[in-house]
């Protein structure tokens, strides 16, 4: 079991994506569980993404949403407005940009991509993330996704996922009009990635999660571990 520190009641969850897809396909799982399981606040960055793809993204932010209808202020979308696949161009403009969002948001969990990455983007905004994020001494979890070299993403934070969030996840994905064609997009490649990690941990047949690499953790004097039942408690395949 993993304990977050007893400001649940108010958790603030920034997620960065290289692409209008990447939160949804890494973390879409762990964000509906947070926004179900501790009414989590859920903000979303985008680097990149033109009209058609940032529609598509708000349509998936919505759809996750859908699990708790009476908190539709529990999740906004920031675009960065960079170009796709040009990102090692815009110079500090990404840091600056998610420099911005932090100190705004003031997150305690904040979520990017892994560094080991055949998408050159997707490495630009986790080099983006942490520099922005030099100060920041929250939790900070890197997901995975299909361009990911699995031999450097050392998974090692595991978050079950019931057929509800699989459900709100594929439904997400699905609101990617645009991106339907891409084969790691289908219900049944997201389904087969949910999966793949419990064969490893010998979690029971069947067992979805989404993995994600603890990149840093602080528990700080001023925060209590957890009390009572603020708490929430996250199933670990490593404890199990
Ligand atoms: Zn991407």
């Amino acid at each position: 079991m993993i304990f977050i520190p007893n400001k649940t009641i108010k958790l603030t969850v920034l997620t960065v994506g290289a692409h209008c897809d990447d939160s949804e396909i890494g973390a879409f799982g762990f964000l509906c569980r947070l926004i179900r399981e501790v009414g989590a606040i859920v903000h979303l960055a985008v680097m990149t993404g033109d009209n058609r793809r940032r529609q598509e993204t708000l349509n998936a932010t919505k759809y996750l949403l859908g699990v708790r209808g009476d908190c539709l202020a529990r999740a906004r979308v920031h675009f960065g407005g960079f170009r796709d696949r040009a990102l090692y161009r815009a110079g500090h403009g990404p840091i600056r940009f998610l420099e911005r969002l932090l100190a705004k948001l003031q997150p305690d969990l904040i979520l990017t991509h892994a560094p080991g990455d055949l998408h050159d983007d997707h490495r630009k905004t986790y080099d983006a993330t942490v520099s922005a994020a030099r100060d920041f001494h929250g939790t900070m979890m890197l997901y995975e996704s299909p361009s990911t070299k699995p031999n450097e993403f050392l998974a090692n934070f595991f978050v079950e996922l019931g057929d509800e969030e699989l459900r709100i996840k594929i439904g997400a994905l699905r609101k990617h009009v645009s991106q339907r064609s891409r084969p790691f997009m289908s219900d049944e490649q997201v389904r087969r990635m949910a999966q793949t990690w419990s064969i490893f941990h010998r979690l029971r047949q069947n067992c979805r999660v989404e993995a994600f690499k603890m990149e840093k953790h602080f528990w700080e004097l001023s925060q209590p571990l957890f009390a009572g039942g603020d708490a929430i408690q996250i199933h670990s395949a490593t404890g199990s």
